[in-house]
C-alpha cells in the first residue's frame, strides 16, 4: 500500500513537470555551507553606506525558495557528502556517502544521466575536484575520504563507454598523479588537454579538458586568488558555449564558504561569498544571452551557526570585516614573523586593540613562537584568538565548528526557474533537474 502511494506521488510530480518545456542547458551551483546567514551577511557586507537602503545582492535577486537538508541518518544535520548525494541523485543517504544509497549501492547521478543523453558535462570546484560535492556527481564511494578511489572513478565509471565528465576544473593533482596510478596520463590518453598552471586557465580552449591547479584545494579567496571561482566559471561558460550542440550540464561549487564557516572566520567567509556571487553573476549573464538555459543555485547545509549580531548587542559591524585582509591562520603566521606586532595587526585587520587586548595578543604570539616545531597547540590557540578578536570587534556569533540543520536558500533563473519556487526538499531540487535532463 505504502509503495503504491509513493509510486503514484512520483508519477504525479513527473506529470506536473511534463508540461514545462525543459531547458537545453543546466547550470547548477552549490555554495557549500551557504546557509541564509551567509546570504544575508553578504548583503550587509556589500551595502553601500552612502545610501539609506541596504541594496539587494545577486542572492536576493534570484531567490525563489528554501530547501530542507536532513540526511537519511540518525541525525537531522547533514554533511556535504549526503547533502551532495541528495542534490545529485534525488536520494537521501547517510553522512559520508558519495552517490551511494543507505545500503551502499551506487546511485545514478544527474551528470551521468546528462552524459548518457549526449549533453556536454562539467564539474568545477575550489576544493580538490574529488572532494565530497563534485565527487557525488561522478563517483560512487561508501566513504567521502577515499580520495584516491573517488579520483579513479572519474576515469573508471564510464557512460556508454565514454568518460563521464568532459571538463574538470579545481584542485587535487596529488590524488591524480600517484605512485600506484597516474590518472592524468590516463586522461591525456583519452584525449584530454591537461593544465596545472592556473595562470594558463585561458589556454584551455577545447574539450575534453582537465585542470588541476593545486596539490589539494585552492587557498582561501581572502589569502590568494580572490576571483578563482568566477575566473573558472567564465572559462567554463565559454568552453561549454562552444560545445552546446546537444546542451550541457555543469555543476560549479563554492567549496570553501563551508571551510571558513568551520573555522568560524567571518572575513574569510565573506570573501568566499564574494567569489561565489561573482560566479553566479557570470552564470546569470550567460542565461541572459542564452535564454534556453536554466540556472539553479543552492547549498547543501549551513556551517558554523553564523549569526549577524551576538551577545545581546544589536549590531553587526561590516566595516570591521571589510578591514580584515587575511584569514585567521594567515594573520597568526604574519604575527609570528613580525618584529612590530601592533603594526602588523593593524595592517592585517585594521582593528584597534585596547592595552589589555594588545598585551594578551603579544603573550599568545610569544607562546606560539616558543612552541617546539613538533607541537601545534599554542599556534592553534593563537589562530583561534585572532578569529575571536575579529568576531568580537564585528559582533559576529558562532555556535559550532560543524554544520547545522537549518534550511538553505534556493535561487533559480532562466528557463524552467519557476519549478524551483517554494519550500522544497533537497531531493526535490534534484528530481526536478533530473526530469528536465531526461526530457
Ligand atoms: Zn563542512
Amino acid at each position: 500500500m505504502k509503495k503504491s502511494l509513493i509510486a503514484s506521488a512520483v508519477l504525479f510530480s513527473s506529470t506536473a513537470i511534463a508540461n514545462v518545456e525543459a531547458p537545453k542547458n543546466i547550470i547548477y551551483m552549490i555554495g557549500d555551507g551557504m546557509g541564509p546567514a551567509y546570504t544575508a551577511g553578504y548583503r550587509y557586507y556589500m551595502d553601500d553606506p552612502s545610501t539609506k537602503v541596504v541594496e539587494k545582492t545577486i542572492f536576493d535577486e534570484l531567490f525563489v525558495g528554501m530547501a530542507r537538508t536532513s540526511p537519511d541518518d540518525d541525525t537531522v544535520v547533514t554533511d556535504s557528502a549526503a547533502g551532495a548525494t541528495a542534490l545529485s541523485t534525488a536520494t537521501k543517504s547517510y553522512n559520508g556517502a558519495i552517490a551511494v544509497d543507505t545500503d551502499k549501492k551506487p546511485l545514478t547521478t544527474m551528470l551521468q544521466i546528462a552524459k548518457s543523453k549526449g549533453l556536454t558535462t562539467a564539474l568545477v570546484a575550489t576544493s580538490q575536484i574529488n572532494h565530497a560535492t563534485p565527487a557525488s556527481f561522478a563517483a560512487h564511494n561508501e566513504y567521502r575520504r577515499n580520495y584516491n578511489e573517488i579520483a579513479d572513478d572519474y576515469i573508471d565509471v564510464k557512460i556508454n563507454g565514454k568518460l563521464a565528465v568532459d571538463l574538470l576544473l579545481g584542485g587535487g593533482y596529488k590524488y591524480f598523479i600517484r605512485e600506484d596510478r597516474d590518472l592524468v596520463s590516463e586522461f591525456k590518453q583519452a584525449g584530454y588537454h591537461y593544465e596545472s598552471d592556473f595562470d594558463k586557465l585561458n589556454t584551455i580552449n577545447s574539450l575534453p579538458a582537465i585542470g588541476l591547479f593545486k596539490e589539494t584545494a585552492f587557498a582561501y579567496a581572502i589569502d590568494q586568488y580572490p576571483t578563482r571561482l568566477s575566473d573558472m566559471a567564465e572559462q567554463t561558460f565559454s568552453l561549454l558555449d562552444k560545445n552546446k550542440e546537444n546542451g550541457f550540464f555543469v555543476m560549479l561549487e563554492g567549496s570553501q564558504i563551508d571551510w571558513c564557516g568551520h573555522a568560524n572566520d567571518v572575513a574569510c567567509a565573506m570573501a568566499e561569498m564574494d567569489d561565489f556571487a561573482n560566479a553566479i553573476k557570470k552564470a546569470k549573464h550567460y542565461v541572459d544571452s542564452n535564454p534556453d538555459t536554466l540556472l539553479v543555485v543552492t547549498a547543501d547545509h549551513s556551517t558554523g551557526g553564523l549569526t549577524l549580531g551576538a551577545n545581546g548587542d544589536y549590531s553587526w559591524h561590516t566595516n570591521v570585516i571589510k578591514g580584515v585582509k587575511a584569514s585567521g591562520s594567515k594573520i597568526a603566521k604574519a604575527l609570528m614573523k613580525s618584529d612590530n606586532l601592533l603594526s602588523t595587526w593593524q595592517d592585517k585587520t585594521a582593528i584597534t586593540l585596547d592595552k589589555d587586548q594588545a598585551e594578551l595578543l603579544a603573550n599568545k604570539v610569544i607562546t606560539a613562537k616558543n612552541e617546539k616545531s613538533d607541537e601545534t597547540s599554542a599556534k592553534k590557540q593563537l589562530v583561534e584568538h585572532v578569529k575571536m578578536l575579529i568576531s568580537k570587534a564585528s559582533n559576529t556569533g558562532w555556535t559550532t565548528s560543524g554544520h547545522t540543520a537549518i534550511d538553505v536558500p534556493i535561487l533559480a533563473y532562466g528557463k524552467g526557474a519557476d519549478e524551483f519556487r517554494g519550500h522544497l526538499d533537497n531531493t526535490e531540487i534534484a528530481s526536478k533537474l533530473i526530469n528536465f535532463i531526461k526530457q
